[in-house]
């Protein structure tokens, strides 16, 4: 009886450790998530199945730095469209949160990480007195408040040496 082969690796089974990776062994590489990924068709340096591929080979390093698990925006097609219920999102997921604990997080979205974790969102400056009245209107208290518990906690988990005491 001819064994099939599975790829396999320490690095797919730590991503499957992960809520959301689990199913990454199940991946048959039929190439459906890159078909369907819209970052994939605005760009030919994206390629779910690949990235999914050097997980399964292992290929821990180059995964971890590179800006590939970055570009992903989580729009699920790819997971809507999987006929093995693996969801890449989740995966590149979970590779992001590895790549963030070990301090690797790609130079631009690390500016972005900085900027939110220091003003509470992206877009300080575009706060307004118009916003603040909209808030307002709404019931709402129209003057965001930034939890420092929870950003020392966010801190902590992902980026130790950022963490205040
Ligand atoms: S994740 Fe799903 S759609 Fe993508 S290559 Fe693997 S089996 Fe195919
Ligand atoms: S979730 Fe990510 S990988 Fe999947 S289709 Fe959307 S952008 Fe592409």
């Amino acid at each position: 009886m001819t064994e099939l082969h599975t790829p396999n690796s320490s690095f797919a089974e730590e991503i499957a450790k992960i809520p959301g990776g689990e199913a990454i062994n199940k991946c048959i590489q039929c190439g459906i998530c890159t078909a369907s990924c819209v970052i994939s068709r605005a760009t030919d340096k994206y390629h779910p199945r690949k990235l999914i591929q050097k997980i399964l080979l292992g290929k821990r390093e180059e995964v971890l730095s590179s800006i590939q698990p970055w570009l992903c925006m989580t729009c699920r097609l790819c997971e809507e469209r999987c006929q093995e219920g693996v969801s890449p999102a989740e995966i590149f997921h979970a590779v992001r949160e590895i790549a963030a604990r070990e301090g690797r997080v790609p130079t631009p979205f690390r500016k972005a990480i900085d900027t939110v974790l220091a003003d509470g969102w992206m877009l300080k400056d575009a706060y307004s007195d118009f916003i603040e009245d909209e808030r307002a209107d709404l019931g709402l208290n129209p003057h965001l408040s930034w939890d420092k518990a929870f950003v020392n906690r966010v801190k902590r988990r992902y980026f130790s040496q950022g963490a205040d005491q």
